[in-house]
């Protein structure tokens, strides 16, 4: 169940942005995005905001996701205060983020936390697809890289969440591009000091940070029906004239061409990072 209680208080508020529109009034029930059954939202919160009938992954932001990944009571975050700078001058960049700011509660895309699954420590970054769908920019890159240094320093595993459909984020420009070098200079630390690095990708993974340390991990999963790749299918249908198949980039799709090591459903995420957790740490 996603467990709103532990949040730290100023966190209590997200919904899918992509929900909303669909919730009925009264928040009793909500309609699945995608085969538009009605689902209980008590039942709906319990099964993870999955839905029943047709197996469609809502998509959680980064505090839920980290909910209902970790153990209760054993979070500590970390880099809460970095926010980013308008190196650019870029119009309405400013006024963006304090817009994101503002219907989040974070100060940008990522979230970094140490805290336990099933009594393993671990180290996480978590991007979240709510502010400004998730695109990385020199704060998340920084946050993600801090992550990966903190595991090294302490020894601990690290797992990366993708929640990110928007890439490096155009408004900080080479600043943004750099950080998948760096985010991928810290997966390559990460491996030299023999750290684990584990990614999980949800709904969507895409471009930018699809391209850096989001397809790095020495174990990467998916959720399934996800959307993962580097240009999204239409533009790719458009530039190149060709039709694509339908499930094109899905996680499933990924997976058959060998770009993921598994497709898990959320219900089994937890034991399953349990078990990579037990693994690495025997
Ligand atoms: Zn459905």
């Amino acid at each position: 169940m996603v467990n709103e209680e532990w949040y730290p208080p100023r966190r209590r508020y997200w919904k899918d942005a992509t929900q909303k529109e669909q919730d009925i009034p009264g928040d009793l029930w909500v309609k699945c995005t995608d085969c538009g059954t009605m689902l209980y939202r008590k039942e709906f919160e319990k099964e993870l905001r999955v839905c029943r009938k047709c197996g469609y992954h809502f998509r959680l932001n980064a505090w839920e996701r980290i909910a209902i990944t970790v153990d209760e009571g054993t979070v500590i975050e970390y880099h809460d205060n970095l926010e980013a700078a308008d190196p650019l001058d870029f119009p309405d960049y400013k006024d963006k983020v304090r817009k994101a700011q503002a219907t989040t509660l974070l100060k940008d895309a990522a979230v970094v936390v140490q805290a336990e699954i099933e009594g393993y420590p671990l180290v996480m970054a978590v991007t979240d697809s709510t502010f400004m769908m998730g695109s990385m920019n020199s704060v998340v890159g920084e946050k993600i890289t801090r992550a990966m240094e903190m595991g090294i320093e302490k020894r601990l595993p690290v797992l990366a969440i993708s929640g990110s459909g928007g890439g490096a984020r155009m408004h900080e420009g080479l600043l943004s591009l750099m950080q998948m070098a760096k985010t991928s200079g810290g997966a390559a630390r990460l491996r030299k000091f023999g750290i684990p690095y584990i990614v999980l990708l949800t709904n969507p993974s895409m471009a930018g940070v699809q391209a850096s340390f989001a397809s790095l991990g020495d174990v990467i999963i998916a959720e399934p029906g996800a959307l993962i790749g580097f240009t999204g299918p239409r533009v790719i249908e458009q530039t190149l004239k060709i039709k694509l198949p339908p499930d094109f980039q899905s996680s499933e799709f990924q997976l058959a061409h060998g770009m993921l090591d598994a497709v898990v459903p959320r219900s089994a995420l937890r034991a399953t990072l349990a078990q990579l957790l037990e693994f690495f740490n025997g």
